[in-house]
């Protein structure tokens, strides 16, 4: 079964199979059963749990229900602090990724990271390859960010485990930048 999903600016579709579920429930917000619906993040004060992605894309689930996803206001204000790189973001970026934007489930708040005054676009759980092939500048803003070198916390790395690496991409120059998470 092919699902038509709408595209996001900040989540790459390789990366949406992890947040979805089959599913012929309702939207919670619209109604409507597309076969899957969204499960991953939801914050809010109604309880919501299973939304379509057209509602996350249009921002209906963030205007009626008040739902919001990434928890950014929080990551961006962490973030900017100790990464200069990160730029100037506007309340737009932070609006369309916290309103518009699936978020991804990880082992503590789904954070998001930053670079060039714009959000990162998402692409899940690091492959063996891309931290294998990390770049010296990626291999160093990591382990600005984290304080921690980097080969201890790649070393046996492996995607889905409990020391969760996730890639972010920057829009505007490319460098491919890895937030690190674990139980
Ligand atoms: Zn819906
Ligand atoms: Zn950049």
């Amino acid at each position: 079964m092919t699902v038509r999903r709408p595209a996001f600016k900040y989540f790459e579709p390789c990366a949406l199979d992890a947040v979805m579920t089959a599913t012929d429930a309702p939207c919670e917000c619209c109604n409507a059963s597309p076969g899957e619906l969204y499960s991953g993040p939801i914050f809010g004060l109604r309880d919501v749990e299973l939304l379509c992605l057209d509602c996350i894309a249009s921002g209906r689930a963030a205007r009626e229900l008040g739902s919001s996803f990434a928890d950014v206001g929080t990551a961006w204000e962490v973030h900017s602090d100790f990464d200069r790189e990160a730029g100037d973001v506007t309340a737009e970026v932070l609006a369309e990724l916290g309103e518009r934007t699936p978020a991804y489930s990880s082992w503590q708040s789904p954070v998001w990271l930053f670079h060039c005054g714009d959000g990162g676009v998402f692409h899940g759980d690091a492959s063996e390859s891309d931290v294998a092939k990390a770049s010296t500048e990626s291999r160093a803003h990591f382990e600005r960010n984290f304080g921690v070198p980097w080969a201890e916390v790649t070393d046996g790395y492996t995607p889905s485990g409990h020391n969760g690496i996730y890639r972010f991409d920057c829009r505007n120059c490319g460098m491919v930048m890895f937030h690190w998470d674990c139980d």
